[in-house]
């Protein structure tokens, strides 16, 4: 087996405690140590795969409890989509486990195998070249965690997150359930994919899709930010320039984004 050189970068998402309901993406080594260099700004990653590479699989190694099994590959395939929509590229999903593919999606409930402390969300390792962690996107699953996902990161019951403190059921005082938020999936793995890609992060513009922290804010228990898509701005070009374009026209794909933001497409599985 190839290793993985310990140069490799990987992208972690962890929970912000000095802010409420904010999470931040941090590049690190294997070994924890931050690379003072990297943060600079959105240049494009150093490698990335060959442009005539079109094609990627992918599979999950496990599914987490939180969604059910098809919401879990609806919000992949959304993620993966979003990139398709946009390039040259193509995304299939392979039910077959045993089948070696481009992309893994796991969910670890072993903290020494997902090897990231508990306040660790996910994270993604920076494509390298003959790295046997290209590809790989491992969310942290284990019993300790404190993080509940769903699909687009809905506000849930607050005994879903934290079932110590809480249980199902539990009011406030003027008598609606008390609601805790969770974690937005498919925003995680598009940020997640996109390094996997080759995209550093985008340090200027808050609303793109690689910039290193990600807000929740919700109004009436309804998710307030519809960017569950890539900015215009930079990660678009910068996907395109490396994958090359998709051959659908404006119209469709503006009506393609509208649709897929959604909250039905989800529920109706839920
Ligand atoms: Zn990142």
């Amino acid at each position: 087996m190839t290793l993985f050189p310990s140069d490799q970068l990987r992208c972690s998402l962890v929970q912000d405690n000095s802010k409420h309901n904010s999470i931040n993406y941090v590049l690190s080594r294997a070994d924890g140590t931050i690379p003072e260099e990297v943060e600079i700004g959105q240049d494009d990653w150093t490698h990335r795969y060959p442009r005539e590479k079109k094609f990627f699989n992918w599979k999950f190694l496990d599914h987490t409890p939180d969604m059910k099994a098809k919401v879990q590959i609806r919000a992949f395939q959304e993620a993966f989509n979003s990139v398709q929509k946009i390039t040259e590229l193509s995304f299939d999903y392979e039910k077959n486990v045993n089948v070696k593919t481009d992309l893994t999606v796991e969910w670890l409930e072993d903290i020494e195998k997902f090897n990231s402390k508990l306040s660790v969300l996910a994270h993604a390792w920076l494509f390298y070249p003959n790295s046997n962690k290209n590809g790989i996107m491992e969310f942290n699953d284990t019993k300790e965690s404190k993080w509940y996902f769903t699909a687009l990161g809905w506000p849930v019951e607050a005994y879903l997150v934290d079932p110590i403190n809480f249980k199902k059921g539990d009011k406030n005082l003027d008598g609606t359930l008390i609601m805790r938020g969770s974690q937005p999936t498919v925003k995680i793995a598009m940020h997640e994919l996109g390094h996997i890609l080759g995209l550093r992060h985008d340090l200027i513009n808050r609303g793109s899709m690689m910039y290193p922290s990600v807000s929740r804010s919700y109004i009436n228990n309804k998710i307030q930010k519809k960017t569950f898509y890539w900015d215009s701005i930079t990660s678009i070009p910068r996907l395109t320039e490396s994958y090359g374009s998709s051959f659908m026209i404006d119209e469709h794909l503006s009506r393609w984004r509208g649709r897929r933001i959604r909250e039905s497409t989800y529920r109706r599985h839920a």
